[in-house]
């Protein structure tokens, strides 16, 4: 007996001239959709609002190869400080027109410069010193300039030397920063803003500067793989498909570089109560959350190391393929299959990421059908997943009997992959879902999660059936996957792959 899921056509359902009340009612997504939501704060690296001033030439780091240019003021510029970071890496410039009642801006320590000042230049060094020591490249012209850094709405004013005018150093009250990049002298510079109390808690203002400068130097070193911001190399078509990649990654970064600060963990909820949307959506609020995937690629698959032979190959291979290789290179699955193995473990993010608490709340993880007994009466709380998005199932510890999964009805130019994970298990089964081939799944224990990943190469959502029933212990074991090893019998008559001591899901096909 079999119970189907039908999540159904979002067009099909609004097309219907009959229940036009009803369709409208069902396309309503579930949850508000965070498409094109502005996530406080952040600048996307293309879409921000440009600065409306021309930056300063760079100063050289070395001079002669040798003595080091530390105290060469900048000209062409007025009503402004400047200061070199302790390594020399970073040259900051800010203004005098500072609110006296900011403490942040007060010099608590009494070394000259405000702490604003003190802890982006100490921020920056720290970054860089992390993101260096890790392996990848330096930011995009640091081996031969100190990477300029200007603190916008506070006063101070450039002479711009094309026009002859003083240009006030500004930037969009709602952004934390800017990475920019100045093509003449092949180098990123950083516009900061000077007060984020109008986006966050003042409590919270530091921490979150600190985050800001790991994550906007990332976007520099990135540059050094990747002209993400030269739309001549990059076409805007293609910068739609890969610009997630660089968010969701200086995303991760953060969290390497400030592990305490979690302030990437809200746009990881918005993300996770969205499974069916795509990881790779760059809506200007996703692909933060997004970072989740790339932090479990570097746990997962040789950590600083994929990174950077994804950024290596992406700008010549383009970034999925840069993704393929680089796990391949590190042993791990295909791509697609790494999406699907995410997942599934992003379905209990509680076991797998040492943040994985922070991303629960009362709407995420959205798991769209915990199954209690088996079979299992469904109903429809979702429209099927687009490319690269998934379908959540959670199959409840108390079920007894061996449970069989079963697709059908899916479309012949639709791809599917189904990933199954629990709480012990640390490399999930992964399965392809062929059309009109239905697989049974097992599983003993604890909770499990399966996760139906939709990995058509055409975008958009697809459409399947689904039904869980009983697992038909006389189907012979998939031998495409890892049915092997220390798997033990479950006694159901049949031999080959059973279900294992820490409670791992897995296929046969009928
Ligand atoms: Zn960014």
């Amino acid at each position: 007996m079999k119970y189907h899921l039908v999540p159904g056509n979002r067009e099909k359902w609004c097309q219907s001239a009959i229940i036009i009340v009803v369709s409208l009612f069902l396309c309503l997504p579930v949850h508000l959709d965070t498409g094109c939501a502005y996530a406080a704060g952040r600048a996307g690296l293309r879409n921000h609002q440009a600065p409306e001033f021309a930056p300063l030439p760079p100063m050289q780091r070395f001079l002669s190869g040798t003595a080091l240019n530390r105290r060469k003021y900048a000209e062409n510029i007025r009503n402004a400080n400047e200061f070199l970071s302790s390594e020399n890496h970073f040259r900051i410039f800010w203004g005098n027109d500072i609110d006296p009642w900011d403490a942040n801006w007060h010099d608590t320590d009494g070394n000259g410069t405000p702490q604003w000042i003190d802890v982006i230049a100490q921020a920056l060094e720290d970054a860089h010193a992390i993101q260096y020591s890790q392996g990848f490249a330096v930011p995009y012209g640091m081996d031969r300039y100190a990477l300029d850094v200007y603190i916008a709405n506070t006063g101070m004013e450039i002479l711009n030397s094309e026009t002859g005018s003083w240009e006030k150093v500004t930037i969009s009250s709602g952004y934390f920063a800017l990475t920019e990049i100045n093509e003449a002298d092949a180098c990123a510079w950083f516009v900061f803003n000077s007060d984020f109390s109008n986006i966050v808690s003042s409590s919270d203002e530091m921490t979150v500067l600190r985050v800001t400068a790991a994550h906007e130097l990332f976007h520099a070193v990135q540059r050094s793989y990747y002209p993400w911001n030269d739309s001549s190399k990059i076409s805007n078509a293609r910068w739609d498909k890969e610009g997630w990649w660089f968010e969701a990654s200086a995303a991760w970064m953060e969290e390497i570089c400030e592990p305490d600060a979690n302030d990437y963990a809200e746009y990881v909820r918005d993300f996770l109560a969205r499974p069916d949307k795509s990881i790779t959506t760059f809506d200007g609020n996703r692909e933060y959350g997004a970072s989740v995937y790339c932090g479990y690629l570097w746990m997962k698959y040789g950590g600083a190391s994929l990174w950077q032979t994804v950024f290596e190959n992406a700008s010549s291979d383009g970034l999925e393929d840069s993704i393929d290789s680089a796990l391949s290179q590190s042993g791990g699955p295909s791509f697609y299959r790494s999406v699907a193995e995410f997942w599934s473990f992003a379905a209990h993010p509680e076991d797998t990421w040492p943040d994985g608490a922070l991303y629960k709340s009362s709407s995420a993880p959205e798991i769209s059908q915990t199954v209690n007994a088996i079979p299992s009466d469904f109903s429809v709380k979702r429209f099927s997943p687009d490319r690269l998005g998934a379908y959540l199932i959670k199959l409840d510890k108390t079920i007894e009997k061996p449970a069989g999964l079963t697709i059908s009805n899916v479309s012949s130019d639709s791809a599917w992959i189904a990933a199954m994970s629990a709480e012990d298990v640390t490399d999930p089964i992964t399965k392809e879902l062929k059309p009109g081939i239905e697989r049974n799944l097992s599983y003993s224990g604890s909770d499990s999660y399966i996760a139906i990943v939709n990995v058509s190469e055409t975008q958009g959502s697809q459409n399947f059936d689904l039904g869980i029933d009983e697992g038909d212990v006389n189907d012979l074991p998939d031998n495409d996957n890892s049915c092997d090893g220390d798997n033990t019998d479950s006694g159901g008559g049949s031999s080959g792959c059973f279900i294992d001591s820490a409670g791992l899901l897995f296929f046969k096909i009928p």
